[in-house]
C-alpha cells in the first residue's frame, strides 16, 4: 500500500475529480493510492450546515469555523490510525521534492486541511494541525489544488504508480537538478532537427549528452541547485566546459562593436 490521504474540504468533488483521470485513477484502481474526501459540511451542526462566520474584529470575507473542522478532524481520528495532520496554507514551509520524498516515506496517514475564504480560525492551527505546508509564495481561492499538488507528486514516488515508460527517476529534481530535454517524432519541424546524437543509437553517448543538457539548463535556470546537487568528478568536468563555453561567447559578444559592458561570469 502506497501513501494514505484524508482531505478535509468543502469541495470533495474537486479531489474526486481529478483522482478520477489518468495515472492516479490507475494507483486508486490498483490500490497504490488511497485517499479519501471528506466533506467539511458533514460534520456542522445547523441547519444551513455552516462553515463560515465574519471575522471578529470586522474586515472582509469570512472565515472557516473551528467546530466543523473539530467535529470533522476527531471522527476522521476515531479509526485509531495514526496521522500526520497538515494545513494547506501560503503561511507554511515551502513544498519541493525533498518533502515530497520525506511525505512519501511516511507511515502514518496524512491528513490534508483545505481552507478556503480569508482562512481558518487560528484555534483549528494551533490545536488540531501538526504542521503547515506552502505551494508557492502566492495565495490561491483554497486548500484544494495545494493538497492535489502534493498528492500527485508523493503518488508519483511510490513504487508501481508510474508504468516504466513513466519512470520518475530521471526528471527534474529527482536528481537534484533539472531534467534534459525531450524529443519526439518526426526527425525535423520547420527546420529545428532532432539533436543528431539521439538518433545514433550509442547509449552511452546519448547518456552523456542528456546530462551535459541538464547541468547546462539547470546551470541557466536554477543555478541555485547546483550548491546542493550530488555531482560527481565527470559533472564537475562537464560544469567546467560550460562555463568556459559561456565565457568564450560573452567575451566574443564584447569584442563586437557594440561594447555595452557585459562582464564574463
Ligand atoms: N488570508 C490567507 C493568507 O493571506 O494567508 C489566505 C487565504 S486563501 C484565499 C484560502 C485558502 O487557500 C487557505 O486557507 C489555504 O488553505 C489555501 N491556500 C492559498 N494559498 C495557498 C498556498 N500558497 N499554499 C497552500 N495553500 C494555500
Amino acid at each position: 500500500m502506497g501513501t494514505r490521504f484524508d482531505i478535509v474540504t468543502i469541495f470533495p468533488s474537486i479531489i474526486n475529480a481529478y483522482l478520477g483521470e489518468s495515472i492516479l485513477k490507475r494507483a486508486v484502481l490498483n490500490g497504490l493510492l488511497d485517499v479519501m474526501a471528506h466533506d467539511l459540511r458533514e460534520y456542522t451542526t445547523d441547519r444551513h450546515r455552516s462553515v463560515d462566520d465574519t471575522p471578529y474584529g470586522g474586515g472582509a470575507g469570512m472565515v472557516m469555523k473551528v467546530e466543523p473542522m473539530y467535529n470533522a478532524i476527531r471522527a476522521i481520528s476515531s479509526d485509531g490510525q495514526e496521522r500526520r495532520r497538515i494545513l494547506l496554507s501560503p503561511q507554511g514551509r515551502t513544498y519541493n521534492q525533498a518533502l515530497a520524498e520525506e511525505l512519501a516515506a511516511e507511515k502514518r496517514r496524512i491528513l490534508l486541511v483545505c481552507g478556503r475564504y480569508e482562512g481558518i480560525d487560528e484555534r483549528v492551527r494551533e490545536s488540531l494541525i501538526d504542521e503547515e505546508i506552502s505551494v508557492g509564495d502566492y495565495v490561491i481561492t483554497g486548500g484544494e489544488l495545494a493538497a492535489l499538488v502534493i498528492i500527485d507528486s508523493i503518488a508519483r514516488l511510490c513504487p508501481g504508480v508510474l508504468g516504466d515508460d513513466e519512470s520518475s527517476k530521471e526528471e527534474s529534481f529527482s536528481w537534484g537538478i533539472l531534467d534534459y530535454p525531450h524529443y519526439t517524432r518526426p526527425p525535423e519541424f520547420m527546420g529545428r532537427a532532432v539533436p543528431e546524437v539521439l538518433l545514433s543509437g550509442n547509449h552511452a553517448k546519448i547518456a552523456e549528452w542528456r546530462r551535459m543538457q541538464a547541468l547546462k539548463r539547470t546551470m541557466a535556470n536554477r543555478p541555485d541547485l547546483l550548491k546542493t546537487a550530488a555531482l560527481d568528478a565527470a559533472d564537475r568536468r562537464m560544469l567546467q566546459e560550460l562555463s568556459s563555453q559561456k565565457e568564450i561567447i560573452i567575451s566574443e559578444e564584447n569584442d563586437g562593436p557594440d561594447k555595452v559592458g557585459r562582464g564574463t561570469v
